[in-house]
């Protein structure tokens, strides 16, 4: 991964390290640290290092070293730190490339997501900024409003995963492979009560709430499927940011 002009000086090399570092797939970005062709950015001190807030964030707290550690994790920064997709609310990590292990998989500049608009995901989620955003919109104006505000976290039962459609062998890649779908099994309430797509969506105390958000999902996402939709989304909302000619698919 060594970049031309990568060699030139202590602090050249920690940027281009961390440049050549944010373009590495999620597998091998932690073993490329320490094989690193120029080696010795590790010893960057303060002194030599000039104003380290001028560096790019990509840095991370263990390739600066004790010294510089302290600045950078402090106040505004580390917010800003934690945001993703140029949104504060969008809060998680860059991923950078994902490599797909079969033909169409993969993405450029996904990000693991974490939470969006103070709604934790349950598990973290890889994904595009594109869906990110989607997923964001979704939670603040049809998840919010369906469960009053009490949502604090998601359900995610799938993010990206490199397979075929519903799993069947030959079918086409699955949005899921691209970085561009969610999987959606459930809502988690401020008191702790779950709501889940599998009992919710037969409940009459919960069944609309559940029709509602999967509803305002159509349009922030151009695949929804649900319940209605077949017998492999009984128990999860499928959200994928793929466009439709004829506009958004929903069932
Ligand atoms: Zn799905």
């Amino acid at each position: 991964m060594a970049r031309a002009g990568c060699l030139a000086g202590l602090v050249m090399a920690a940027a281009c390290a961390a440049a050549s570092l944010q373009a590495e797939s999620i597998g091998s970005a932690a073993t490329s640290v320490g094989s690193n062709a120029s080696g010795n950015f590790m010893w960057a001190l303060p002194s030599q290092a000039g104003d380290v807030s001028a560096w790019p964030d990509l840095l991370g707290p263990d390739l600066l070293g004790p010294h510089l550690v302290e600045p950078v994790l402090f106040g505004k920064r580390k917010r800003r730190k934690a945001a993703i997709c140029d949104d504060l609310d969008i809060q998680g990590e860059a991923v950078g490339v994902v490599p797909g292990k079969l033909n169409g998989c993969g993405a450029t500049d996904a990000v693991r997501v974490r939470a969006v608009s103070g709604v934790t995901l349950s598990q973290q989620s890889v994904m595009t900024c594109e869906t990110a955003q989607a997923l964001k919109h979704w939670v603040e104006k049809g998840v919010q409003p369906a469960f009053r505000k009490d949502v604090v976290g998601l359900r995610v039962a799938a993010h990206y995963s490199c397979r075929t459609r519903n799993n069947r062998p030959g079918a086409k890649i699955s949005e899921h492979g691209r970085g561009k779908a969610i999987d959606i099994s459930g809502f988690i309430l401020k008191n702790g009560d779950v709501i889940t797509v599998l009992e919710g969506w037969k409940s009459r105390k919960t069944h609309k709430q559940l029709e509602k958000a999967w509803k305002a999902a159509c349009g922030p996402f151009g695949t929804v499927l649900g319940p209605r939709s077949d017998r492999y989304h009984q128990d999860h909302f499928h959200l994928d940011t793929a466009r439709h000619r004829g506009g958004p698919y929903c069932r």
